[in-house]
């Protein structure tokens, strides 16, 4: 299993970083060791004094395909879910300006926090959805898929020219405006639609 994901997806996200809008998508990988096991805590490691949620719209890939044309990627899904891209936005700033690649800010353990899957058809259409991220009890993050630069489609169709996308892999497809640091004691819940689907505790 590989998770997927996408950077800089977000207009007013991109925005809020300082980023210059891709002309194509900006995609990184995070191990299969850096999911957290659902409904356990995030320990915050001591390499990082500066660690950021990032709410992001995550999807299931159930069918294996390569070179996916843009017209099928939908059917290359039948699950999704609210996960959150933990960033150590510190040592990403550092390893970005040197022009070095982001995986010790972004593919750590437990930066992948996942939430509980629904089936799509619990959903009225995949590329508009509302979701948000709530921090102790206040809503932090919103954005709707809609609002993609490059579409869950098209995510799918890019990614697969270069990776073999197999049954079970993940693709976090980039978060809205809105990120900020995690801090030990906060609590967090991840909503589709409406729908909690994640909970995460910082310890
Ligand atoms: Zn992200």
């Amino acid at each position: 299993m590989k998770i997927i994901c996408v950077g800089r997806n977000y207009a007013k996200h991109i925005e809020e970083l300082k980023n210059d809008i891709p002309e194509e998508p900006v995609i990184f990988l995070k191990p299969e060791s850096s999911r957290l096991v659902k409904g356990k805590p995030f320990f915050y490691p001591d390499y990082s004094q500066d660690i950021h949620y990032e709410a992001e719209v995550v999807v299931k890939i159930h069918k294996n395909g390569r070179y996916i044309q843009e017209e099928f990627a939908l059917d290359y899904f039948d699950e999704l879910t609210l996960g959150i891209d933990l960033t150590a936005r510190d040592i990403q700033s550092r390893l970005k300006s040197k022009g070095l690649p982001w995986e010790l800010s972004k593919a750590f353990d437990n930066s992948a926090v996942i939430g509980k899957f629904i089936s799509v058809d619990e959903v009225q259409n995949v590329e508009n959805l509302n979701f948000s991220l709530d921090k102790n009890g206040k809503q932090v993050q919103a954005g709707n898929t809609e609002m993609m630069l490059f579409s869950i489609s098209k995510l799918i169709s890019f990614v697969s020219k270069y990776f073999f996308l197999k049954r079970g892999d993940l693709i976090f497809t980039g978060t809205p405006a809105g990120v900020g640091p995690i801090a030990i004691g906060d609590e967090y819940i991840g909503k589709i639609e409406g729908k909690e689907l994640l909970k995460l505790k910082i310890r």
